[in-house]
C-alpha cells in the first residue's frame, strides 16, 4: 500500500557555500525513480527578519508518495545528504530534518503559520515529535527542524510563484558566473510571466546570485513554463549540470498577515502597523531615513536605509499627521537606537493638506502686507493702513505623495516581497496535476 511523505530540511548552508536547494535538487535527483512526487518541490520562505538566516531564510519541503520501502530508502537518501553536504563546520549552520507521514497534523499548519512572521525557539518545534507520525532530526543545535517543519507545513494553497533554478559545476563554486548578458535582456522581454530578472531602475541584473553559492541563476515567475522557457532564452557560458523548478510562496507578502499595535511590537517579527507620522522624516549619518509613528499605545522610529535608494527619497516628503500603513521588520534596541520598523513597504492612507500661508495684498495700493504684531491683523508696509480683521491667503500646495503602496526598489526588496508587477496576480487553486508535475520533474532530472 502507497503512503505519503512529507520531508522538510532546513539551516544546511552557510555564506561560504552550499544551497538548500541545490541539497533538495541532489536528494531528488537520488529519489526519483522510486517514489511519486504530490507536488514541485516547494522553497518556502519564513521570516526574513530572524536574526540566524544566513541569506533570504528558505526552507524546503518535498511530498512524495511511495511503498514503505521506498519511502524509507528516501529518508535513509535525505539523512545522508543532509548530514554529510551541510555545512557544519561553519558556527551558524545547524541543520534539522522533519518527516511527517500521511495526514500533517494542523499543529504544524499553525506553527508554520507563525513561522511567517515570529521568532520560534527549538524546543517549541521539538515538541512535535510527541505525534505519532511525525519524526525529527537535529545536527548540532538543530535549529532547521523550525525551518523544515515551517516547510512542511505550508502546502501553498494561496497565491505561488515558481523559481527555475541552474546550478554550477563544484569546481566552478565561488568564482564569477560568466553569462552573454544580452541573452537575459532579451529572454526577460520574451517571457512577460517571469519577473524580477532585471532591475531596469537601476540597471542590475538580479537572476545571477553574487555568493559562493551552487546556484547559477534563478527565474521567478508565474508559470513553470514560462520560467523554464526563459532559461532556455539565456546563454550562460559555462556547463549548469544540475536544474530545478520549485514552486513557492515568494513573492506573495505571506510574512505579512499580522496587524499589530506599536506596544506589542517585539524584537525580529514581521508587523502590519498602522500608525500616524509623528515626527518628520530625517537623514541620519550614512543616508539611512528616519522618522516616527504612533498610534493610541505609543510611538516608534520607522527607518528606510540606504541601499533603500529612492524609497527614501519618496518617504522623505511625509509630512506629520499623515495616516500610513508600515510593513517592516522589528530591529531591536541597541545602544545607538531604539527599538524600530525596518520599512519593507508603506501604504499611504490619508494625507494631510499642505497649506502655504501668505500675506494679503492692501486693498488701497496693492503692496503685499506685512504682519502688524501676534493677533494684529496686517499692516501696509507702503500707506501704513491697517488690516485688524484680515486672515492670511491659504494655497494648497499638491502634496507629492498619493494614497498608494509604496516598495523599495527590485535590488532592495525581501524574496517575500510582491512586486508592483504582480499586484494583481494571484496563482490560488492554479496548481498543477500530479501527473503532468512528474513528467515535468523527470524532464528537469533528466536535464
Ligand atoms: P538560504 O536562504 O541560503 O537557504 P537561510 O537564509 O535560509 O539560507 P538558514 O541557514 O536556513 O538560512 O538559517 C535559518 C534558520 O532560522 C534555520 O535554522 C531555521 O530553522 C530558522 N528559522 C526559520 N524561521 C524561523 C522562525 N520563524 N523563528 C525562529 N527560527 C526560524
Amino acid at each position: 500500500m502507497k503512503k505519503v511523505l512529507y520531508i522538510g530540511f532546513d539551516d544546511t548552508d552557510s555564506l561560504r557555500g552550499s544551497c538548500t536547494t541545490h541539497l533538495a535538487t541532489l536528494i531528488i535527483h537520488e529519489i526519483f525513480d522510486q517514489v511519486s512526487f504530490l507536488d514541485f518541490p516547494n522553497l518556502i520562505r519564513l521570516n526574513p527578519n530572524i536574526p540566524y538566516k544566513t541569506r533570504g531564510n528558505g526552507a524546503v519541503a518535498l511530498r512524495i508518495e511511495g511503498e514503505e520501502k521506498d519511502l524509507e530508502y528516501c529518508k535513509e537518501i535525505v539523512i545522508d545528504k543532509v548530514k554529510n553536504l551541510s555545512e557544519v563546520d561553519d558556527e551558524n549552520t545547524n541543520p534539522g530534518i522533519a518527516f511527517v507521514e500521511n495526514i500533517i497534523p494542523k499543529e504544524i499548519i499553525v506553527h508554520s503559520q507563525r513561522a511567517m512572521w515570529d521568532v520560534i525557539s527549538i524546543k517549541e518545534a521539538e515538541e512535535f515529535s510527541s505525534f505519532s507520525n511525525v519524526e525529527i532530526i537535529k545536527f548540532k543545535l538543530g535549529r532547521g527542524i523550525i525551518g523544515a517543519l515551517g516547510a512542511i507545513g505550508n502546502p501553498l494553497k494561496g497565491d505561488f510563484t515558481y523559481e527555475h533554478l541552474s546550478y554550477r559545476e563544484p569546481k566552478k563554486f565561488g568564482t564569477k558566473r560568466l553569462i552573454d548578458s544580452d541573452s537575459i535582456y532579451s529572454a526577460d522581454k520574451e517571457t512577460p510571466l517571469t519577473f524580477n530578472n532585471i532591475d531596469y531602475e537601476y540597471d542590475s541584473i538580479m537572476i545571477l546570485p553574487r555568493g559562493a553559492d551552487p546556484v547559477f541563476t534563478g527565474i521567478r515567475g508565474e508559470t513553470v513554463e514560462e520560467v523554464r522557457k526563459a532559461y532556455s532564452l539565456i546563454k550562460p557560458l559555462e556547463k549548469l549540470p544540475m536544474q530545478m523548478v520549485f514552486r513557492t510562496n515568494q513573492h506573495t507578502n505571506q510574512h505579512f498577515s499580522e496587524k499589530f499595535s506599536i506596544n506589542e511590537l517585539k524584537p525580529h517579527i514581521s508587523a502590519i502597523v498602522d500608525a500616524e507620522v509623528t515626527k518628520e522624516p530625517r537623514y541620519i549619518e550614512g543616508s539611512h531615513l528616519i522618522f516616527s509613528v504612533s498610534d493610541s499605545t505609543g510611538i516608534i522610529d520607522c527607518a528606510a536605509y540606504e541601499p533603500t535608494k529612492r524609497f527614501r527619497g519618496q518617504l522623505s516628503k511625509l509630512r506629520i499627521g499623515d495616516k500610513i500603513t508600515v510593513f517592516g521588520g522589528i530591529r531591536p534596541a541597541e545602544k545607538s537606537h531604539q527599538m524600530t520598523i525596518n520599512i519593507e513597504r508603506l501604504k499611504i492612507n490619508e494625507l494631510v493638506k499642505n497649506n502655504k500661508l501668505e500675506s494679503p495684498f492692501c486693498s488701497n495700493c496693492n503692496a503685499r502686507l506685512k504682519s502688524a504684531g501676534k493677533n494684529k491683523g496686517y499692516k501696509c508696509p507702503k500707506c501704513s493702513t491697517k488690516f485688524r480683521e484680515l486672515l492670511p491667503n491659504v494655497t494648497e500646495i499638491p502634496r507629492e505623495l498619493k494614497l498608494k503602496d509604496y516598495l523599495p526598489p527590485m535590488i532592495a526588496q525581501r524574496h517575500l516581497t510582491k512586486p508592483l508587477v504582480r499586484k494583481n496576480r494571484d496563482n490560488t487553486s492554479k496548481q498543477k496535476q500530479k501527473i503532468e508535475i512528474n513528467n515535468i520533474l523527470a524532464d528537469l532530472v533528466k536535464n
